[in-house]
């Protein structure tokens, strides 16, 4: 079974409404019609209708960077995934470990929210990742494992079809030290067999598991060399649309 790479660029918290039109324009003209990989790109809240005009009738689907995990009601400051439908979305991203460090998200509350996409029909991407310390103490297939464990569980292996996980480590995210292609693939494989554990052979070889931590043109060739890298999600370069552009092309 051939997994479709994807590619999601998360904007973090930059770009105003009229900068995230600008660069979905930009890419809309350097990308053309891609058929053979998904292109995911995920601006602030506030751009999300403007940046979805744009990209609606193209190859080009939209993310939300969060969410909360309720429908409706009195939940004063939060978006729940019922209205990130409403502006346009087909993803979300969930648990990256900037809200897991900054805003002390933990692996339930993670888990909630990822029911809460999948129930409103659209589709999750779960972040999880050790910290440096973590890795250099010998936990990172602890903490790991963990964070898909707690992250997934109640998931039927139906719902689990609408998943994608990236592997992001946080000492590779924004700093410029990208894990080598053996370090990310070596992770990658731990999780799929987590996936084939917890759920069936067939949940481990359909899941996407995307890389993410400092991706750049650079790079992307060789991480998606790896049999076990289904795709990035990239940071930093996903600003740039010459650069975006260009990881979208790997090779
Ligand atoms: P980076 O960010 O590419 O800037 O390292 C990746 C991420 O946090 O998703």
């Amino acid at each position: 079974m051939m997994r479709k790479p994807l590619i999601a660029g998360n904007w973090k918290l930059n770009k105003t409404i009229n900068e995230s039109q600008q660069l979905s324009r930009q890419l809309l003209e350097s990308l053309g019609t891609v058929s053979n990989r998904e292109i995911v790109i995920a601006p602030v809240f506030t751009a999300l209708n403007a940046v979805s005009e744009i990209i609606k009738s193209s190859s080009i689907l939209l993310a939300a960077q969060n969410c909360y995990p309720a429908t409706t009601g009195a939940f004063t400051g939060e978006l729940s995934p019922l209205f990130l439908q409403d502006a346009g979305c087909q993803y979300v991203i969930i648990g990256h470990s900037e809200r897991r460090q900054l805003l002390h998200e933990t692996n339930a509350f993670i888990n909630q929210k990822l029911i809460g996409v999948i129930q409103a029909g659209l589709k999750p991407i779960l972040c999880i990742g050790e910290t440096l310390q973590q890795r250099e103490d010998g936990q990172m297939l602890e903490i790991l494992g963990q964070q898909i464990k707690e992250g997934l569980v109640d998931l039927t292996t139906d719902q689990m079809a609408t998943v994608v996980i990236a592997y992001e480590p946080i000492w590779a995210i924004g700093t410029g030290k990208t894990a080598s292609s053996e370090q990310a693939q070596e992770a990658h494989a731990y999780i799929r067999s987590l996936l084939q554990e917890i759920f069936n052979s067939s949940v481990a070889e359909q899941t996407r598991i995307l890389y993410g931590g400092s991706v750049k043109p650079d790079n992307i060739d060789t991480l998606m060399a790896q049999t076990d890298i289904d795709g990035a999600l990239v940071g930093g370069a996903s600003l740039k649309a010459e650069d975006f552009v260009r990881i979208v092309r790997f090779l």
